[in-house]
């Protein structure tokens, strides 16, 4: 064993540490900033640096850092019961926690099986459709649909119903099993109307079903809007369309609101309120716990579990399951926090605040170099084009983006770049004047970086 010695955060970390998306040719000496502590909407690096918290940690932390009510709940938990195994026992905070869940679901989403994060709750649940459906006696009922650039995790099935390139590569996906649609990305849609663009894009999912047959397809799996693609929101009525053609197939339609749950969007959950589709499956993690533990789970209706439970189980049983499923801790964390939320109103105050997060974007639009807006809720990206009539950006505006985060970050925000789109998911409990500054930040990067580039005349710009 090597002998371990003190050392800096740094080199300890440049040392032992494999992080997600580690490029291995700078293994070992890539730099990143060290953070020791956090309040509200603020972290704090190593040399006292403030920043605004922009990616909310990683879409999650609703309600900001160091709320003392999910600190107690987790010490509280911890010290009286930390661990049960949840294959022999019950304690009250997971059951607590599905009855509340259960409840802020959309339709009769009642049942809730809990995982420990987001990539885990689609694997199980995807786990679940091949076993729905071998319940069923219909073993060829499969396959899964997902789209181009969607995000759905790091597990074996997560990362298989990815479709975006940059995860595949020198890895395998289970590629037999997942047919990918096209993006519905609005930019794509060149001279068809919205309209016209959702009419192909649904053309394109009857088709595949009928290509592959339909008694092939188990699921299809979308977030309601694309977060890892840098906030991309399908045609107004997609969702809709998309649950329509999977009725009519007997397709389990899953919503992936590992990112839009829990307020993200102005709602607890997104799909029915916001995008207008009752699922029969909706994935969580994330904001469940505001990333203070972690957790994940996955809601799925009764009439599905009806088809295949009680005198319809055919003696089966659903050998899925974590040791850290109904973790006690973690759920004492997930019931305060959306304790805290209600008490507070942090998702009406996410729904009131959207419209102003918007336009707080859109006044960008008259720096050149910001080519559009997309928002929903409180996420939202600036994306970044040097020319705003292309519908993506090239190597130069990732690199302008790139360039954008960087000033940004010396001026104290936390940008979260994705390709050209600089994403922006505070924490729900952000101000105006908070937003305020985090615009105020964007517009002097924005311009310091067009400028570095070359732009200086007003460009054109769209919001969408
Ligand atoms: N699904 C979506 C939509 C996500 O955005 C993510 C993570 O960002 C995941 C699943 C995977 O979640 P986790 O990283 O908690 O495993």
């Amino acid at each position: 064993m090597a002998e371990i010695q003190e050392t800096s955060v740094t080199s300890a970390r440049q040392k032992h540490i494999v992080r997600p998306s580690q490029e291995m040719a700078s293994l070992g000496k890539d730099d990143m900033p060290v953070l020791t502590k956090a309040e509200g909407i603020y972290v704090y690096a190593e040399d006292g640096r403030r920043l605004i918290d922009g990616p909310a940690g990683m879409w999650c932390t609703q309600i900001g850092y160091g709320r003392k009510e999910a600190v107690d709940a987790i010490a509280h938990q911890a010290s009286t019961i930390s661990f049960a195994s949840p294959w022999y026992m019950s304690t009250s905070p997971s059951a607590r926690l599905a009855e509340k869940i259960a409840s802020l679901t959309p339709g009769d989403l009642n049942r809730i099986f809990f995982t420990t994060g987001g990539s885990t709750a689609v694997d199980s649940a995807l786990r679940f459709t091949e076993f729905y459906n071998n319940v069923l006696g219909r073993p060829a009922k499969k396959r899964i649909i997902s789209r181009i650039d969607g995000y759905h995790g790091s597990t074996g099935l997560a990362a298989s119903v990815t479709g975006r390139k940059g995860s595949w590569a020198n890895f395998d996906i289970e590629t037999d099993r997942v047919s990918f649609l096209s993006s519905p990305n609005p930019r794509h849609a060149g001279s068809r109307t919205e309209a016209e663009f959702l009419d192909d894009l649904v053309k394109e999912f009857e088709d595949r079903i009928e290509a592959l047959g339909a008694d092939t397809v188990a699921a299809f799996i979308a977030e309601p809007l694309l977060a890892n693609a840098g906030v991309i929101i399908p045609p107004k009525g997609y969702h809709a369309r998309f649950k329509a053609v999977c009725e009519k197939h007997d397709i389990l339609y899953i919503s992936d609101e590992v990112v839009t749950a829990f307020g993200r969007c102005g709602e607890w959950f997104a799909s029915e309120k916001v995008f207008d589709v009752t699922p029969d499956i909706i994935t969580f993690a994330k904001g469940v716990t505001s990333g203070y533990v972690p957790l994940g789970g996955f809601a799925i209706s009764d009439a599905v579990i009806a088809r295949i439970s009680g005198e319809n189980a055919n003696g089966s049983w659903f050998n899925n399951g974590f040791t850290y499923s109904n973790q006690p801790v973690s759920c004492a964390a997930a019931i305060a926090n959306i304790d805290l939320m209600e008490r507070e109103g942090i998702v009406d105050h996410a729904r009131a605040t959207a419209g102003y997060f918007r336009k707080a974007l859109e006044s960008l639009l008259d720096l050149p170099g910001a080519g559009a807006v997309h928002s929903a809720g409180l996420v939202g990206c600036v994306q970044c084009l040097l020319d705003p009539s292309q519908p993506d950006g090239t190597e130069e505006d990732r690199a302008f983006a790139a360039r954008v985060d960087e000033i940004c970050f010396d001026l104290g925000l936390i940008v979260r770049p994705i390709a050209e789109r600089c994403v922006i998911s505070p924490p729900l409990v952000i101000t105006r004047a908070q937003i305020d500054d985090v615009v105020g930040i964007l517009r002097k990067a924005i311009t310091q970086a067009g400028e570095e580039a070359g732009l200086n005349a007003p460009a054109g710009a769209a919001a969408g």
